[in-house]
């Protein structure tokens, strides 16, 4: 056993399995195309891909490189038009990273072609240095994201609980990494993790490494790797304000440090990962709760509460920008927002529906049954309301977790971020 795992073992038939069926992605050179992939495509698809699906990001990725196609194009862009592009993507601290990254390097004339020196980069981590220095520059790299992980996990039998076992695994996969066409064998083992030894049900049978497999080979790929307990989140709560006059909304920007930094939203009452909100609102008036919307954080759960004021808006109100409301679903609002407002202005919906219903029963008190037919036209509009909603959201929406567990994607706080240096090597593809 001990020998058919040895280095480089897996490489031969892993690299042969990979040229004819490498997955085709924007980011990505195929095996035979005698093109190194270049390093913007793969930097900018590495910080997109954290912790969110192939199918969420690619049309996001082609829109992104649209309208910036090169390194010294994002470096010139406006952050809160990159901010606001990269809503429904997450972990919003990566997008000023991005931009501060794309910054550094276009000032340099392009990217370091070595783990070390990208490693030194603004919002560059251990993965996504190694992933950019085998992908495009060809280094030997060890690149161990939640794929790699997986199938090394089981391909060495390893059944130390995560994330204890990842110095186990970083080391087996060191020891199965090629010196010749390390990034394809990182890609390979990428996409044999996301289309073979994917998490339930792994098709051993079309598994190009099935032979030296350990956990193939002892009936035990469902139990690998062990995963970790999983925690309680703790439950915070808080209240977002929906302020509406002239059918616009007021919008704020949020502090540039802690949870969704800098993002564009409604007004708070200060709510955190550490603590219900408690703030005033922004001005006296009876609050009336319109809606609720519940949201998960990696760290904990949150439960906004929606309120207007009812009587007139004052003049003097908290700086912002009074957004349309129908241009709020293509105003860049991360996910949590995005949902707030939906709920916002489905309760707003609701209530003119209600309202007219109820002139409308005025009305029929007056008229005949030919009369009501509009009536119910404008009820039956409400049904709909909730599939609009839905399909609005999409865009927006938390990606499943790549290793199709299907929970919401998660945002994390940024001191979480900071603490974590934004990635950790767990990643999902
Ligand atoms: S044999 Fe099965 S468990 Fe082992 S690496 Fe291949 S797909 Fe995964």
């Amino acid at each position: 056993m001990e020998d058919s795992l040895a280095a480089g073992s897996i490489a031969p038939s892993l690299l042969a399995w990979y040229d004819s069926h490498a997955r085709a992605l924007p980011w990505r050179e195929l095996p035979g195309s005698g093109r190194r992939a270049d390093p913007y495509r793969v930097w900018l698809s590495e910080v997109m891909l954290q912790q969110t699906t192939v199918a969420a990001v690619t049309p996001r990725f082609v829109r992104f490189l649209e309208r910036w196609p090169g390194i010294a194009a994002l470096a010139a862009a406006p952050e809160a038009e990159v901010m606001a592009e990269w809503a429904g993507l997450g972990y919003y601290a990566r997008a000023r990273n991005l931009l501060a990254c794309a910054r550094e390097v276009a000032s340099r004339g392009g990217f370091p072609a070595t783990e070390a020196e990208l490693r030194a980069l603004p919002g560059i981590g251990a993965y996504t240095a190694a992933a950019i220095a085998a992908i495009a520059f060809g280094e030997r790299a060890v690149v161990v994201d939640a794929n790699v992980e997986r199938v090394v996990a089981r391909l060495f039998a390893i059944d130390t609980p995560l994330p204890q076992a990842r110095p186990a695994i970083r080391a087996a996969a060191d020891r199965i990494t090629p010196a010749e066409r390390a990034g394809d064998f990182a890609q390979a083992m990428m996409d044999l993790g996301a289309t073979i030894c994917v998490p339930r049900r792994p098709e051993c049978s079309a598994c190009p490494i099935a032979r030296p497999c350990r956990a193939r080979a002892a009936g035990r790929q469902a139990e690998l790797p062990v995963r970790p307990v999983k925690r309680v989140r703790p439950l915070r709560r808080g209240t977002a304000w929906w302020i509406e006059r002239d059918d616009h909304v007021l919008t704020v920007t949020r502090p540039g440090r802690g949870m969704l930094a800098g993002m564009r939203a409604l007004p708070d009452d200060g709510w955190s990962a550490r603590g219900d909100g408690s703030g005033a609102p922004p001005f006296a008036a009876e609050w009336r709760a319109i809606g609720k919307v519940a949201h998960a954080f990696t760290h904990f759960a949150l439960e906004l509460t929606i309120r207007k004021p009812l009587g007139p808006i004052p003049h003097t109100l908290p700086e912002g920008e009074w957004i349309a409301r129908e241009a709020l679903a293509k105003a860049g609002l991360p996910t949590l927002f995005a949902k707030a407002v939906l709920q916002a202005m489905a309760s707003a919906d609701a209530s003119e529906d209600a309202a007219a219903q109820h002139q409308a029963d005025d009305r029929d008190d007056e008229h005949d049954e030919a009369e009501i037919a509009p009536r119910v036209g404008s009820r039956q509009r409400a049904e709909p309301d909730a599939d609009e909603r839905d399909r609005q959201d999409e865009p927006v929406a938390p990606a499943k977790e790549r290793d199709g567990r299907g929970d919401r994607q998660e945002q994390r706080d940024q001191a979480d971020e900071d603490r974590e240096k934004i990635e950790h090597g767990v990643l999902y593809r």
